[in-house]
């Protein structure tokens, strides 16, 4: 298992936002986290990546605990984050921004400056430009280049659609079967439930900081997505 979360909690002082969750990525796979707002998703997230430190034995990678690394220790083990918001560095330019990704981790794989440019043409023609210079794809582009720099094992994508115009988003999806074939497992946050079943081999609902449905997307009926997302029958 290359990552597995084991009866996760999480709390924000007081209050808590996850009641145990377990989920799991196997190497290769495109798994899809959805639910509606504050249903927990970016804290699981989070959870992963370092962001919140959790006690040992709740996330996993690789069978070892990591939940009392910072993200730096986990991006360096393979685990990277296109955070929602995309959070670039807005002064400095495409390419300054994608090469700060490929300084975080140093590690053999398919993924250089060549290939991004590949992936995403616009990004060759804008490399030059700041990141404020760009449109909201252009920016979320250069946030999933930015992590593939650092050749991950996993990555981790939240809400990459979010504010983002059908045609940009489609682009943006398209990409996704690539980075899979350059060996990473895949994870995306999603409020769209038609665009994560459309990508993933299996999807996990969740709603109030729980779980409510883990699925095949090929196996999953309307009806129980329905009820796992707004708690209805
Ligand atoms: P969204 O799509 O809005 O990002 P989400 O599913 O990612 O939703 P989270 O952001 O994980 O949900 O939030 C889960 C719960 O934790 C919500 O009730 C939210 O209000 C709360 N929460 C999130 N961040 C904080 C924080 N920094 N401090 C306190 N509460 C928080």
């Amino acid at each position: 298992m290359l990552l597995e979360t084991r009866a996760l909690t999480a709390n924000y002082g007081q209050f808590r936002a996850l009641f145990g969750v377990d989920v799991t990525v196997d190497a290769g796979e495109c798994v899809a986290i959805i639910g509606a707002n504050g249903a927990g998703k970016s804290t699981l997230m989070r959870s992963i990546t370092g962001v919140l430190r959790n006690e040992p034995g709740m996330v996993l990678h690789r069978g070892e605990s990591i939940g009392a690394l910072s993200s730096a220790e986990v991006m360096k083990r393979g685990i990277a984050m296109v955070p929602e918001g995309r959070r670039l560095f807005p002064s400095l330019t495409v390419e300054e921004n994608l090469l700060i990704g490929g300084q975080m981790r140093k590690a053999p794989g398919p993924w250089n400056l060549a290939a991004i440019y590949d992936l995403f043409p616009i990004l060759r023609e804008r490399r030059r430009n700041p990141g404020t210079a760009l449109s909201g794809g252009q920016q979320q582009m250069v946030a999933i280049g930015r992590a593939l720099m650092s050749n991950p094992e996993l990555l981790l994508c939240d809400e990459i659609s979010l504010g983002l115009a059908p045609v940009v988003i489609r682009d943006i999806y398209a990409a996704l079967p690539k980075i899979r074939e350059g060996g990473a497992a895949i994870v995306v946050v999603e409020q769209d439930i038609g665009k994560a079943l459309a990508v993933a081999d299996r999807v996990y609902c969740m709603m109030e900081g729980h779980v409510t449905l883990a699925a095949k997307a090929g196996d999953v009926t309307r009806e129980a997505i329905h009820a796992a997302y707004f708690g209805e029958a």
